[in-house]
């Protein structure tokens, strides 16, 4: 889609307005930017509450599966409040997770806590505050919860997660169906049996159902159907060799979502069709009753809702070679093209009406060469202080941020109707140091 000459899509409310500037949820991009400083992670609400609504229209409402965001792509406060709102439950996947949610006053029976490692204190937690669902990445974590929960004296709702052998489409660090996956047990070598028989003997155990996630950023929708054909044969087979019939079918999250042109993610109606046609298909076909389904969404719903601003500073050419156009950001905000190679669309806030003049690499700020933001992007012709808007880092960048060089973590802001509220404090230098100690016998040097 081009815009003014642009070639970037723009999601949700973003559009451009009549100063010729980059405007998201009615508030001017570049006033953001001026106001609250950048780096800074902006977050379209109307965009975010949307994707909530795809999803609870299209599984919720159309076939009484439940849907479960997946706080790891983005999570804060105002996220828990707004996924509450929206009637979502919540896949926390640590005790910070967790802590944030319960914090937000996020309701603890529509949590979901995965991990393939919880220690004891986080799943004490998790059975204390009364969490909704806990999934059993493997055997280890079967009995730790079975002992926990007995001296609570509470029983655990617990569902087990599998590998059912599915090699998704997608890169090789998000993939997570395959044998060979450090998530599961596995189906095909019958630990994952052997783990529903051992949850079925635990008194402390209230085995709820079975897991699958086959991986992220999925375009595929067959992917889905077979982790469904395998994951309702396997439910047949649970049948025939403990009698349980399998309740819940959590099917996990993945969807993908477009982030540059030729990526095109499948519509979340096509994709809760597909899913559960062949759930429904699979059951009928294995002779068993249709579990109650659950998804976990997390790139499709926070993922197009967000975009970060920078700051362009330094821009050096190297005739005949390459033009860098640095920002006040980089891999310490948004790790992914770093980790993945993942590719980004971006335009000029302050020149979106701007036809592209040139073609320029984005450059971040820390100190590694693999800190590229962006390879070749056309732009108009950028200078310093010019804002940069990158699209689509609603998941896995603020998630993923770190502090490497030192450098203070972004704020958020959440706008809407034109307004801009704060969401995530900028970390100050202040932030950087008040966990550091310095021993007595070095202070006195
Ligand atoms: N559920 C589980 C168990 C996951 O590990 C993930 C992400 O890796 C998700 C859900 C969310 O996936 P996505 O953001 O691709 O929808």
């Amino acid at each position: 889609m081009t815009h003014g000459g642009l070639k970037m899509r723009f999601n949700g409310t973003t559009r451009v307005n009549e100063k010729g500037h980059l405007e998201i949820g009615g508030c001017d991009c570049v006033e953001l930017a001026r106001e609250f400083g950048t780096p800074l992670y902006v977050l379209d609400e109307e965009c975010f509450r949307q994707n909530c609504r795809e999803y609870r229209r299209f599984f919720m409402e159309k076939y009484g599966a439940d849907v479960v965001y997946a706080g790891k792509t983005l999570l804060n406060m105002a996220v828990c409040r707004i996924v509450a709102n929206e009637g979502l439950g919540l896949d926390v996947g640590s005790g910070g997770e967790l802590y944030t949610a319960l914090k937000a006053g996020f309701p603890a029976e529509r949590i979901f806590f995965h991990g393939n490692n919880k220690s004891p204190e986080e799943l004490a937690m998790a059975i204390e505050n009364g969490v909704g669902r806990i999934m059993a990445d493997n055997m280890h974590e079967l009995e730790l919860l079975n002992g926990l929960a007995g001296g609570n004296g509470k029983k655990v709702p617990v569902i087990i997660r599998v590998t059912p052998g599915i090699e998704a489409h997608t890169h090789e660090y998000i993939k997570t169906g395959q044998i060979d996956s450090k998530f599961g047990l596995v189906i095909e070598n019958g630990q994952a049996m052997a783990g529903v028989k051992r949850a079925l003997e635990l008194d402390n155990i209230d085995f709820k159902g079975l897991h699958c996630h086959i991986g992220s950023q999925i375009f595929e929708l067959d992917s889905y159907c077979h982790a469904a054909a395998v994951m309702l044969s396997f439910v047949r087979m649970v049948y025939e060799e403990t009698g349980c019939t399998i309740g819940e079918l959590d099917l996990g999250g993945g969807l993908g979502v477009y982030y540059v042109e030729g990526d095109r993610p499948p519509l979340i109606r096509d994709y809760a069709d597909a899913v559960m046609g062949a759930v429904i298909e699979n059951a009928l076909k294995q002779g068993t009753p249709v579990p109650r389904v659950i998804v976990e969404p997390g790139r499709s719903i926070s993922g197009p809702a967000g975009t970060t601003l920078y700051t362009v500073g330094a821009v050096k050419e190297i005739p005949g070679v390459r033009k860098y156009v640095t920002v006040d950001g980089g891999m310490g905000d948004n790790p992914r093209p770093a980790l993945y190679q993942a590719r980004y669309e971006a335009c000029l806030a302050n020149k979106a009406a701007t036809p592209p003049q040139e073609t320029v690499s984005i450059a971040g700020k820390y100190c590694e060469s693999g800190d590229m933001l962006i390879w070749d992007i056309r732009l108009p012709s950028a200078a310093p202080g010019d804002i940069l808007a990158v699209s689509c880092t609603g998941a896995y960048n603020y998630s993923m941020s770190m502090n490497y060089n030192r450098l203070p973590r972004p704020a958020m802001v959440l706008v809407n109707g034109g307004g801009a509220a704060l969401i995530n404090r900028r970390e100050s230098f202040h932030d950087l140091v008040k966990n550091d100690i310095i021993p007595e016998r070095l202070a006195a040097n």
